[in-house]
Formats: structure tokens, C-alpha cells, sequence
């Protein structure tokens, strides 16, 4: 993905907020935009700890509301298992799917819902500007052998697009 769009947007946001561009503030962007789905904040802190232990919590938080602020990042709640991010810079918006058992949430996105929401609005009278939809369910092994098995694998791999709680 090209991040001069996306880096250019942040800087021009800084700048009407009279902030700086610190290497820090850019480095979070980059790590943010290499993040495969939706992400929690500690994962993104303990992910860019990896390789600079000298970034402080604050500022990866603080960073991830200016991002929010200026639109390059979304951000999700998704139930009992909290607060999300994911990077939103030129990507269609896609709708989540979460298991409640192992917190695996994956991405899916379908164009008869986006006609099928523009059609309520319609209806109603409104232009329909954007959605959010979280499915809850559970994975199919957890059926069979009773467990789900995205706990281990989606924890070995912070960038997974399967992340469980931590
Ligand atoms: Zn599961």
C-alpha cells in the first residue's frame, strides 16, 4: 500500500491542530497501516515495542486518537471484548463477524448489504453515509471439540488478521 496519501493527510491534520510531525507520531502511522485487521491498542504497543521499547503508552494512545480524529483510523467495540482499531485510508468498509467464544473477529464485506442499507434510506427518507454491523457468533469447531482454536494461533501473531484477546 502507498502511505504517501495517508501520511500526507496526517501531516496536514497536525498541522491545522499546530502539532508536530515527531518520528514517533509517523512511526505509529506506518505500524498502524501495517496492521492486517482490527487491532487493540495494547497489541499495536506491544507489536511497535518489539522493535523501539522506547515508545511510551501515552503516546501510542495519544496517537491513536489523532488518527481517529482525522479519519485514518476506525474504531470498534466490539462487546465484552472491548475497543478496536483498523486502519481506514482508502478501504471499503467491511463488516465484522466476532466468535464470543475466542474472540476471533474476521472481516467480511457483501454489496447486497450496501444496497439493501441505501434502499432503508431510501424508505426513510435519508442518504445513508456509513454503517457499522457486528455479528456475534461462534466458530464451527467449538461445536464439535469445544474449543475454538484461534486462542494460540492469533496470540503468536499480533498482525494476524484473527486477533483474540490477550
Ligand atoms: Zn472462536
Amino acid at each position: 500500500m502507498n502511505l504517501e496519501p495517508v501520511e500526507a493527510a496526517f501531516f496536514e491534520f497536525l498541522q491545522e491542530r499546530g502539532l508536530r510531525q515527531t518520528p514517533e507520531r509517523q512511526c505509529i502511522l506506518r505500524r498502524v497501516y501495517a496492521m492486517n485487521g482490527p487491532f487493540t491498542a495494547d497489541t499495536l504497543l506491544e507489536n511497535l515495542r518489539s522493535s523501539d521499547s522506547r515508545l511510551s503508552r501515552a503516546t501510542v494512545y495519544n496517537t491513536l486518537e489523532l488518527l481517529l480524529e482525522c479519519r485514518l483510523v476506525a474504531h470498534h467495540q466490539f462487546g465484552r471484548f472491548g475497543s478496536y482499531y483498523e486502519k481506514s485510508h482508502g478501504r471499503r468498509q467491511a463488516d465484522h463477524l466476532l466468535c464470543t467464544n475466542c474472540g476471533r473477529i474476521q472481516e467480511f464485506c457483501d454489496p447486497r448489504l450496501h444496497s439493501i442499507l441505501q434502499d432503508a434510506g431510501q424508505v426513510l427518507g435519508q442518504r445513508v453515509l456509513h454503517h457499522e454491523l457486528h455479528l456475534h457468533g461462534e466458530c464451527l469447531l467449538l461445536q464439535s471439540t469445544g474449543q475454538c482454536p484461534h486462542f494460540e494461533s492469533s496470540k503468536a501473531d499480533p498482525s494476524s488478521s484473527s486477533p483474540a484477546l490477550h
